[in-house]
């Protein structure tokens, strides 16, 4: 028998992250271990998921009977539950799974690091000047703004002064559909090059709607999407989707939602929830299959305990080491 153990990983974040959904300093995880493998666990609040939640399921499996290179059959036996659970459950094996095999999980999927997109960096919501100056202070090439308040128009004009960087919106399900179909086609003036999640989680309706404005600014769907079952039910409403481990439930599912995504024409953004390097490095190793990429967590954390994934300016570089790589860090 294979102990599954877990222990809560508390983040402090740099900068209050407020989005449409609410603010928060601190994120509550889960650092999730099979034998030697290491995952992590993110609480996502609009799945109704909580430390604790995440935490309990983990306690109720005990452990693994089966060979641990048998990933599949071990993840589809996993009882339905927190998504982000069986997320850690899932990067630790492929975690065990890299290190048995002595080789860096992007590797063993047969992919080029070469190929990862820069990765955007997120500015959360704050008043308009001080979104500018954080904007302007990142030196970043690719900026995620976050929108959905009152202040929409004056933030994007002070930014949009403040930076050249590509801009890319993310309005975390807080427009309703007067709302997106009144700003959607003025955003090329801003130079918005995509918009995220513009309306409510189910309203494929209205993103079909909005995407027959043809306002040239490509939507994707994140909220509004879990598994490659959800990928599927929104195409032709939608130009691309936003996959991320901890709706998929971990790097298993994310390859297939990918590969729908793909059959379906659709473009793939590979992003993350609030994570430190553990969660963000397992969704590193899948980025060169995607075409935009917003892995920025462990930037917008300051007591991350763990060393992955890179950074150098908004190219990401993965490390060496067997299975996802990450380390204590020293
Ligand atoms: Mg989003």
């Amino acid at each position: 028998m294979i102990a599954i153990t877990c222990a809560p990983l508390t983040l402090e974040l740099r900068t209050t992250f407020r989005i449409a959904h609410g603010a928060s300093d601190q994120r509550h995880n889960v650092l999730v271990r099979v034998a030697e493998g290491v995952g992590e666990a993110a609480a996502v609040a609009y799945h109704g998921e909580t430390q604790a939640g995440i935490m309990s399921y983990l306690d109720s499996l005990g452990g693994l009977d089966n060979d641990p290179m048998m990933l599949e059959d071990i993840l589809e036996r996993l009882p339905a539950g927190s998504q982000a659970a069986r997320a850690g459950v899932d990067i630790a094996l492929h975690d065990l799974w890299g290190q048995r095999l002595g080789q860096p999980l992007y590797r063993l999927l047969g992919l080029n690091p070469e190929r990862i997109p820069l990765t955007s960096f997120t500015i959360a919501m704050d008043e308009p000047e001080a979104m500018a100056e954080r904007a302007r202070a990142s030196g970043l090439p690719i900026l995620k703004i976050k929108v959905g308040s009152e202040q929409d128009e004056a933030m994007l004009s002070a930014i949009r002064k403040a930076t050249d960087a590509q801009l890319r919106l993310d309005a975390n399900a807080g427009w309703s559909r007067e709302q997106a179909q009144k700003w959607l086609p003025r955003l090329a003036e801003y130079g918005v090059e995509l918009m995220e999640q513009p309306l409510p989680v189910g309203d494929i309706e209205g993103l079909r709607q909005l995407r027959a404005l043809k306002s040239g600014i490509p939507i994707f769907a994140d909220e509004s999407i879990k598994t490659a079952r959800d990928v599927a039910a929104h195409a032709g409403a939608v130009d691309g989707v936003v996959i991320k481990l901890m709706k998929t439930g971990g790097i298993r599912e994310a390859l297939r939602a990918i590969h729908t995504a793909r059959a379906h024409d659709m473009q793939v953004m590979l992003s993350c929830m609030i994570e430190s390097s553990v969660g963000v490095t397992a969704a590193a190793h899948l980025a060169p299959l995607c075409d935009t990429v917003d892995l920025d967590g462990p930037l917008l954390v300051k007591n991350d305990p763990f060393e992955g994934v890179r950074y150098e300016g908004a190219r990401l570089l993965l490390p060496e080491r067997p299975g996802i790589g990450v380390k204590t860090r020293e």
